[in-house]
Order: structure tokens, then C-alpha cells, then sequence
């Protein structure tokens, strides 16, 4: 067998499907109310457990470990409109535990208690959710807004090709590595300009970088987001307009199967330690965090990818209306939402002709650059300038309210 099949053979037999008779209590219900602001979710259960609670930015997750407990069921019929929770997964692993994920709109302050039997209600996990103006990784805390970090978002602008690899050429000669240089450098200018963002370009001249490289640099910067541009080639001349591209979930497996393969011989993938402290947990339950991330930075990414292609379809046609999904190296990094854009054909007559241009560039390079801003105005990391933003608007909306 081969040793990737093997390895997502592992993760799909072991974790997904070890006996849960095991388990000591049962999660049997789960209720779930808002009172004021905070958001309550109750987890009834059929004795005592013990549970971790952390949480992940970029997406914002809660994650809820209960050990010793198997889940009866799952979370589809609570209503989640309104509640500032975007959707609740769950699975099992080691031993009959259990993993709750909520995925929410924007970070959130938890206190959570176990409750003993009483007033004939059993043993249960309350899990309080309030709005938060910042919450990190692992420490949830609210900060008031005079000490709101108001950071920058920090874009990674990653130009295909380079050096000795020329990308795709037209017939007239002319190279995708120069076109997408030239894009990516206006974007980053203009982010640059921008109060509350700042740019990183993989590379500011013509050389070349490998694939692997390119998503180191956005690690080492803590990029918000990752944003490979190339124009594409197709044999059929006629074949015109943008595509954007996010990570496939088959490139995510993968990934997680090169993980688990790279981690029995030492080698850690790319911010995997960072996200979490993987390193002290069991490989196999390492490779279910590691993808259940992936899943939500592909759930990102394919948001993201949609605002880009809106604002591009002004600018020039699309190849393809929505945003397609491929195992591509550059855009496997399991915590930064990073997509791929193809500006156009070097193989199309008219598009390179266009694209060859500093009015098209300038022009897609603000279109880049306004689908961005659309994004993270709804999508605004924790502890940024525009999360701050957000929060001055949405108490102002809450002071006229009261009044
Ligand atoms: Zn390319």
C-alpha cells in the first residue's frame, strides 16, 4: 500500500471508528439560548467529565475536549441564526472522547463550569459565550478599546514563477513572472497605503523561490493571508479571463497524510506547531486537529476567494464564476487563508495584451486589492485596526439603540 493511502487509511480506521464503549458518560442533549449578550450552550450528560476548552483565530474557533465522554447524536438541530456561531462539529477520538468545535463569527470571552446534579436536572457543561473585543489564542480577554492593539493586517502577496522559471509566455514573448510582479507590487503599494494593512511580497524581484519557501515567508511574517497571483496558459488560445483558486479538501488530506508522514521522521509542517502544541499530543489526534484547521482555512479561503472574484468581475471576465479548488503546494499552510489567482491568459492574444499594460495592472491590482478590504471588513482578525473599526461602529449602533 502506498504510504499515503496507508496514512489516510490510519486516520479514517483509527480515529474515526475506535469502540466508544469505553466512554464513562454519554453527552445526551444539548440546549442552546442567549441571555443579553451572552450566548449559553449546555451539554447535558449521563455523568461527571472532565473537558479542556482553547481556542484558534483565523477562523475564530472554540474547541471543547470532553475525555471519557461519547456523543449521542450531533448538534444539526440547534439553531444557530443569530447566535454568532457559524456552525458546531464534533468527532471522536482517542479512547471515546470527544472534540466540539464551534465555529464563530467573530472571537468570544468563555466561562465555562461543570454543574452537578440538581432540581432534577443531571450532571452538566455550561459553556458561556460573550462578544469579546479580543481574544488570543488559547486566553480569551476582553481589552478595553483605549488598549486595543489595532494591529495591521499583514497580506503575504506571493508572485508566481521567478528566475529561471519563467511561468506561462505569450506569443509576442512576453512572461508571466514580469506580468505578476508588476501586479503584486501595485497591490502591495496600495495595501501599504491603506491604514490598518501592511504587505509582504515573497519576492520583489526576478528570481525564483521555491514552492515551499513561498509559504515559509508567510509563516515567518504571521501573515493574515496569503495571496499567490500568476496568469494562466491553456492550449486552447481562446480560453480568456481570471480564476481563483483554494486549497481542495482532497490537498488538505493529503497534506495531513504528508504531515503524519513527515512527523515520524521529525519534520514538522509548516505552522503546525505554532497553531497548537502538537507536539505533545498523540500523532493521530494531531492529524485531526491539523485537519479539521485545514477545513476551516479552506472555509475561509473559499469566502475569501468569492469577494475576490466579485471585485475582479468588473475588470476583466472570469474563466471560471466560482472559485475552483486544487492541491496546490503554495496554498497549504493548515492556518493562514491563502488562495491563487490567475490574472488572465498568457496564452490569450487579448488577455496578455492586457495584461501587459500598467493600466491593466493598476487595474487588477485594485480589484485585488478591494476584494480584500470587502473580506476582511466582514472578516476582521482579532486584536486588527479594522476588528477595532468594526467594534466602534457596532457600539455606536448599541448606544442609539438604548436611547
Ligand atoms: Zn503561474
Amino acid at each position: 500500500m502506498h504510504r499515503r493511502q496507508l496514512l489516510n487509511w490510519l486516520l479514517a480506521s483509527s480515529v474515526f471508528t475506535l469502540p466508544l464503549g469505553i466512554s464513562a458518560a454519554q453527552i445526551q442533549h444539548a440546549r442552546l439560548w442567549r441571555t443579553g449578550n451572552t450566548l449559553r450552550l449546555v451539554l447535558d450528560l449521563s455523568g461527571p467529565v472532565q473537558y479542556k476548552t482553547f481556542s484558534l483565530t483565523a477562523p475564530d474557533r472554540l474547541i471543547i475536549d470532553v475525555s471519557g465522554a461519547s456523543l449521542k447524536g450531533d448538534f444539526s438541530e440547534l439553531v444557530l441564526a443569530n447566535t454568532g456561531l457559524r456552525s458546531i462539529r464534533s468527532g471522536h477520538y482517542g479512547q471515546g472522547d470527544t472534540r466540539i468545535v464551534l465555529d464563530l463569527d467573530e472571537p468570544v470571552q468563555l466561562s465555562s463550569f461543570l454543574l452537578p446534579p440538581q432540581g432534577g436536572q443531571g450532571h452538566r457543561l455550561v459553556l458561556d459565550l460573550a462578544k469579546s473585543a479580543v481574544a488570543k489564542l488559547g486566553v480569551a480577554a476582553a481589552t478595553p478599546s483605549n488598549t486595543h492593539p489595532k494591529r495591521d493586517i499583514i497580506v503575504v502577496i506571493d508572485p508566481g514563477h521567478g528566475g529561471k522559471d519563467p511561468g506561462a509566455t505569450s506569443a509576442k514573448g512576453h512572461r508571466e513572472k514580469d506580468v505578476v510582479l508588476s501586479i503584486a507590487q501595485l497591490l502591495a503599494k496600495r495595501l501599504k497605503r491603506e491604514k490598518g494593512f501592511d504587505a509582504r511580497l515573497v519576492r520583489n524581484d526576478d528570481f525564483f523561490v521555491p514552492l515551499r519557501k513561498r509559504v515559509e515567508v508567510a509563516h515567518k511574517h504571521n501573515a493574515d493571508l496569503f495571496i499567490s497571483v500568476h496568469a494562466d496558459a491553456a492550449p486552447r488560445l481562446t480560453a480568456s479571463g481570471a480564476s481563483v483558486y483554494a486549497l481542495s479538501e482532497g490537498g488538505a488530506t493529503s497534506a495531513t497524510a504528508r504531515y503524519m508522514a513527515q512527523r515520524e521522521n521529525g519534520v514538522d509542517l509548516l505552522g503546525a506547531t505554532r497553531l497548537l502544541n502538537l507536539k505533545d499530543k498523540d500523532p493521530m489526534l494531531a492529524g485531526v486537529i491539523l485537519d479539521m484547521s485545514m477545513n476551516a482555512t479552506i472555509a475561509a479561503s473559499l469566502q475569501l476567494g468569492n469577494t475576490i472574484l466579485g471585485s475582479l468581475s468588473g475588470i476583466t471576465s472570469l474563466h471560471q464564476k466560482r472559485v475552483e479548488q486544487a492541491g496546490f503546494a503554495v496554498l497549504k499552510s493548515p492556518d493562514i487563508p491563502s488562495i491563487l489567482v490567475e490574472t488572465g491568459f498568457m496564452s490569450n492574444p487579448r488577455d496578455s495584451e492586457r495584461l501587459i499594460t500598467a493600466r491593466h495592472q493598476q487595474a487588477v491590482a485594485e480589484g485585488l486589492f478591494n476584494g480584500l478590504i470587502a473580506y476582511f471588513q466582514k472578516n476582521p482578525p482579532a486584536s486588527s485596526h479594522m476588528a477595532w473599526v468594526n467594534e466602534q461602529k457596532n457600539s455606536t449602533f448599541v448606544t442609539s439603540g438604548l436611547s
